[in-house]
Formats: structure tokens, C-alpha cells, sequence
């Protein structure tokens, strides 16, 4: 299930649902579709209940890029028009947020959303170069447990949860934690987090490979941290257009100083797993773990419920950003 906050002008809040199909084991189980999808609407039948979405994709019919074209090619298209914007990857563990955001390498990674964000954004940058200079950063970081990890800093510990016991890595020690600042202009940076400056389409997928091996190799099981954390891969395009370059006497152009300077970012984010903490099976640990991981899913409900409401807009009603580091950090 993927929820896509999109920059359109109707609403700045826009929801699809991405139905993957059943998989392995659920095969040999004999499990069958719950979710049936209504024909000619974006809308999905479970039981007895009915629910209304901007898309739904994943349904026989759709091709597989619907999605990325729809939801998240307009997205990319509004950076280069100074727009920021967040896609969000939302549901429980097992339903497809990983392989639909394409950060797992194994599988997925042709179509998932990220490869194809590169794609798209390299191929707008190729046939643009010649009248603006870009240039490119890109950030990837995991919040567990209220805490930032830098995904793309080598000396990053991976600690004594590796699965190996230790994998040869050093932490650095006293190395400040990753910070959240806000300053005066409302911009939000991540301070002590590794900002990776990239020029070329294999640069940024380095980045991203980089990043997922980081999280995957972060504790002994996989999946159970993946599922607890938020991860969130940033790109940040800076342009400087030369607005109608002066021509000297001599017919060679003069540098303008009018330069047309813009700059957006794109958050990609996988979300922790939406299953709430149970308390049964978990110990303290992991149950103060799913607090924590409810507290940034909550808060970001929240934000989403009070920036997609127009008359709640209109009202000025307060967007509780600060109430998590996943909804501050995405607030810019
Ligand atoms: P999550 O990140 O939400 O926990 P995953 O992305 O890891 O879920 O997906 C769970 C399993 O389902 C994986 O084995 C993945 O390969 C498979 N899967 C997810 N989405 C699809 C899809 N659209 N088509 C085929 N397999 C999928
Ligand atoms: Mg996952």
C-alpha cells in the first residue's frame, strides 16, 4: 500500500493503493485474494466493506509503471519547477512498501519507485543542461527508535548486532548523534548526516545500493528492524538557470548576473510496518520500540489528516510537525 503526497493544486494529500499479488508461501497455502478491486474505480471491496482511494493499481491491467507515471512522474516533474514534495510507502509488514519503493535489491528494483525517480529525473537533467547547472545531493537515513541513522556514513556502526557479531566496521566514538535543526528561514537540516553530492545516474544508484545494504545489514534480523524503522532516501536538486544569456558587441555572450536559482527536495520514504505493538509476545524492548515506531506513524497521520483536510487549511489549523522526527524532518 502506498500513499503519495503529491503536489497537485486540488489537494496536496493524494493516496493509492498498490495490491501485490500473493507470494510464495501464501501460494502453497492455498491463501486467496481478500481485496477485490471495483472495475472503472479506484476503489476495493474487503468483505463487506468498500474503500475509495485517489488510485488503485496492481490489479490485472495495470502495467506495472501506472503507478510510478500517475503518482510520482508529476512529482519529479514539480522539482524542477521548485516544488518539494514526499512519497510515503505505508502498511503492514509483509504487504510490499520495500519492493514498491524499489530499496530492496533483490527484487523490485527495476520498477520500484526510486530507480525510476533516478531515471526520469537524469533523463529531464540530460535534455536541460545546456541552459541550467544542476546539481544534486542526495541523503539516506533510517529513524528507530526516535534515533537517525546515517545509512550512507561508512564508519556507521552496525554494531554488535550485525549478524556476523562484527563485520570489521568501526563506530566512531563520541561521534555527535544525527541532529534536526530548523533555522530562522524555517529550512530543516539534518545535521552530522552524510550528504552525498552526485552528477551521474550511477552515482545516485551507488548511493541507494549503499544505503539498503547498510540497513539490511544493521541487525540480526532483517526484517524485524525493517519493520520498526522509517527509512527515508532524500534527493535535493539545486538549479541555476541563466535567464537570456547578454550577447557583447562582439557577439560572444556576457555571464548575466539575473541567475534563476531554485532549489526543492524529494523525500522517498519506507515506512515502518503499520501492525501496532502487540504486547503479548513482545518483551519490554521491542514493545518500547513499536511505542516509539507508533509515535512517528501517529504523528504522521496526524499531519496528513490536518494538511489534507481544506477546511482545515483554510481554518489555519496547526500541523503538528514537531511531534515526531519523522513528521519534522518531512517537513520540508
Ligand atoms: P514490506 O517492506 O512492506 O515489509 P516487502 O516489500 O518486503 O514488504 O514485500 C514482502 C514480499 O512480497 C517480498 O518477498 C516481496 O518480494 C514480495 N512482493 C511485494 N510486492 C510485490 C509485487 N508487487 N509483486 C511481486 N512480489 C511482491
Ligand atoms: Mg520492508
Amino acid at each position: 500500500v502506498t500513499a503519495a503526497a503529491a503536489a497537485a493544486e486540488d489537494c496536496c494529500v493524494k493516496v493509492a493503493v498498490h495490491i501485490r499479488p500473493l507470494i510464495g508461501d501464501e501460494k502453497v497455502q492455498g491463501c486467496e485474494d481478500c481485496v477485490t478491486v471495483v472495475p472503472g474505480k479506484p476503489q476495493v471491496q474487503i468483505g463487506a466493506h468498500s474503500f475509495t482511494f485517489d488510485h488503485v493499481y496492481g490489479s490485472t491491467g495495470t502495467p506495472p509503471s501506472a503507478m510510478f507515471e500517475e503518482c510520482v512522474a508529476p512529482l519529479v516533474d514539480g522539482l524542477f519547477q521548485g516544488y518539494n514534495a514526499t512519497v510515503l510507502a505505508y502498511g503492514q509488514t509483509g504487504s510490499g512498501k520495500t519492493y514498491t519503493m524499489g530499496t530492496n535489491l533483490k527484487d523490485g528494483y527495476q520498477t520500484g519507485i526510486i530507480p525510476q525517480v533516478m531515471n526520469a529525473l537524469f533523463s529531464r537533467i540530460e535534455t536541460l543542461k545546456h541552459q541550467t547547472e544542476f546539481q544534486l545531493q542526495v541523503s539516506f537515513i533510517e529513524i528507530l527508535k526516535e534515533e537517525v541513522r546515517d545509512l550512507l556514513d561508512p564508519t556507521s556502526s552496525s554494531k554488535a548486532d550485525s549478524p556476523s557479531g562484527n563485520t570489521g566496521k568501526v563506530t566512531v566514538p563520541g561521534k555527535p548523534p544525527i541532529q534536526i535543526r530548523e533555522s530562522s528561514n524555517g529550512v530543516i537540516t539534518l545535521a552530522g548526516s552524510t550528504e552525498v553530492s552526485v552528477s551521474t545516474l550511477k552515482e545516485m544508484a551507488a548511493c541507494l545500493e549503499q544505503g539498503s545494504l547498510s540497513r539490511a545489514t544493521g541487525s540480526t534480523n532483517m526484517n524485524n528492524q525493517s519493520s520498526r524503522s522509517h527509512a527515508i532516501f532524500t534527493i535535493t536538486l539545486e538549479q541555476m538557470r541563466k535567464l537570456n544569456p547578454v550577447v557583447s558587441g562582439d557577439g560572444n555572450p556576457i555571464e548575466t548576473m539575473n541567475e534563476d536559482y531554485l532549489c526543492a527536495k524529494l523525500h522517498l520514504v519506507d515506512l515502518a510496518g503499520s501492525e501496532r505493538a502487540k504486547r503479548t509476545g513482545s518483551d519490554g524492548l521491542r514493545f518500547k520500540e513499536g511505542v516509539h515506531i507508533n509515535k512517528g506513524l501517529l504523528a504522521l497521520g496526524n499531519v496528513i489528516s490536518a494538511l489534507g483536510d481544506e477546511k482545515k487549511r483554510k481554518e489555519g489549523v496547526h500541523v503538528p510537525y514537531r511531534d515526531s522526527k519523522l513528521t519534522r524532518l518531512l517537513q520540508v
